[in-house]
């Protein structure tokens, strides 16, 4: 059988182009090593519990917003969207202070110069900032010095950065400021949470795919490409099946798509070095928390709370000491009263690297001791904003950038792909090309990461297949 088109790998990437693909008339099949679809935004169960991986919530889904009409042409809007809190959707609570974020960009200006009314004018910047489609200048630029070029109150960048610790690496001396907005913008014109997990997104795409003509198959990790006559001609799997197609599209890692091509005559050094030499963001560390029943009260908005009046490079690493964490909590099928609440922080490669030759189901006691180590230290800090929360815990599961790595194949489980410099444009945006004509990249490090970015990125892969 020869397809149009094989996409390997059905992370979230994977899906929005089989689809596209597929609605387009083209016969695709997606390729994906795990049982289960997804990547980042499956979900699983431990018992009777509902647990979601990558997803907690999504911007931009109001009437004309971002997202909303490339989430329509998916059939993705049909799903159970539920508004997060107009007047609140972040709770930050720093050691100086407690501050809300609220939705749509002239009501959040407006907040935040009422607590910042010395800010006035860095915050009209701001505003301006958030509208703009000045891309270029925002690839080039330090999201970092911007935010100290405008502002003089260190508290207020602290206030305006908070949310975004769990949704991009907060690093100053490479996150560029185009990152940095398309990365919280969408959230402040509208924030959305999902009544269900993940595995909703995932298995309407594979439905839809499937109708189009196309075929997801799981279990199916691609080992190698083969390159015949200039072109990459079929997809080796490790169970020794081998699908042919006319075009290929890699949702895995760059890295791992360059590994695929291990015999190409096209794959040129220098662009695999650069893939190579490329940095990667940290990961996250996800404490699931299962609570008794009926001990906490849902609450419609993310809580993040931190150790000290700062978010920026606060990664857990070798010491293992959480400085903030956010707190996400799920919606109840049923009734007032939350089932489960993640608590995430961002966690380095340097944290787990000790015991980086384990494997899943067989990782040494001291492995463990740190997970429960990190996990005790953010149910304290979580305390501060949930004050019972220690008696209320039914049951916790926890995972590391390890668990990433093992699972999803992300070089040192990086939580977003490649770390965009601003210092260094080849980083900022890679191409969905390749040097080999009919093989192509999508996915979360090339552009933008996060459902609205990996959606973004998709469109531009679909782009320039169909060049
Ligand atoms: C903890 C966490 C929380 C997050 N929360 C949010 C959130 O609340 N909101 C938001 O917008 N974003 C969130 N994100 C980000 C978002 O989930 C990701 O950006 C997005 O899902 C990435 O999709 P992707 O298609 O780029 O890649 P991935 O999801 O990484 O998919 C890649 C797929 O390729 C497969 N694969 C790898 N190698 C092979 C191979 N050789 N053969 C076949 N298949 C292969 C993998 O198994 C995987 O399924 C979060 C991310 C993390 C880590």
């Amino acid at each position: 059988m020869k397809y149009d088109a094989i996409i390997i790998g059905s992370g979230l990437g994977g899906l929005e182009v089989a689809l596209m693909l597929a609605k387009d008339g083209k016969r695709v099949l997606v390729l994906e090593k795990q049982r289960q679809a997804g990547g980042c935004m499956q979900s699983f169960r431990r018992g009777t519990t509902h647990l979601d991986t990558g997803l907690h919530y999504v911007g931009g889904l109001g009437e004309r917003e971002s997202l909303r009409i490339a989430f329509e042409s998916l059939g993705l809007m049909q799903l159970p969207w539920q508004r997060m809190d107009e007047d609140c959707f972040e709770e930050i609570i720093f050691p100086s202070g407690k501050f809300c974020w609220c939705q749509g960009i002239d009501a959040f200006i407006h907040k935040m110069k009422c607590h910042f009314p010395h800010e006035e004018d860095g915050l009209e910047q701001y505003r301006r900032l958030l509208l703009s489609d000045d891309e270029e200048f925002m690839q080039k630029t330090n999201a970092w010095d911007y935010l100290h070029s405008i502002f003089t109150d260190e508290l207020l960048i602290q206030v305006l950065s908070a949310p975004a610790t769990c949704k991009m690496e907060l690093r100053k001396e490479s996150l560029p400021l185009f990152t940095f907005v398309h990365g919280i913008a969408p959230f402040i014109e509208s924030s959305w949470r999902l009544k269900g997990d993940g595995n909703l997104i995932v298995n309407r795409l594979v439905s839809q795919i499937v109708d189009n003509g196309g075929e997801v198959l799981t279990g199916k990790e691609v080992t190698e490409l083969i390159e015949e006559d200039g072109r990459v001609t079929r997809a080796v799997c490790a169970d020794s099946s081998e699908y042919e197609a006319s075009v290929f599209v890699s949702d895995t890692h760059p890295v791992q798509t360059i590994h695929l091509l291990r015999q190409s005559r096209l794959m040129k050094n220098i662009f695999r070095r650069r893939m190579e030499a490329q940095d990667n963001t940290a990961g996250i560390f996800t404490l699931q928390l299962k609570l008794k029943p009926r001990s906490l009260k849902y609450f419609n908005h993310n809580k993040l709370v931190f150790a000290h009046d700062n978010c920026w490079d606060m990664a857990v690493g070798e010491s293992h000491s959480v400085e903030g964490i956010m707190i996400s909590c799920r919606i109840p099928s049923s009734g007032e009263y939350t089932d489960n609440i993640d608590i995430l922080t961002p966690m380095t490669w340097d944290a787990v690297m000790p015991w980086q030759e384990s494997k899943i189901g067989h990782r040494p006691k001291a492995y463990k001791q740190m997970k429960q180590e990190v996990a005790q230290a953010c149910i304290r800090l979580a305390s501060t904003a949930i004050p019972n929360l220690e008696e209320i815990i039914q049951k916790e599961w926890s995972s590391t950038p390890l668990t990433y790595r093992d699972y999803n194949g992300t070089p040192c489980g990086s939580a977003f792909g490649f770390r965009k410099d601003y210092a260094s444009p080849l980083t900022t945006i890679v191409s969905p090309r390749t040097p080999v004509p009919n093989l192509y990249m999508t996915g979360q490090s090339l552009m933008l990461h996060g459902l609205q970015g990996v959606t973004m990125t998709a469109g531009f892969t679909i782009r320039a297949i169909q060049d």
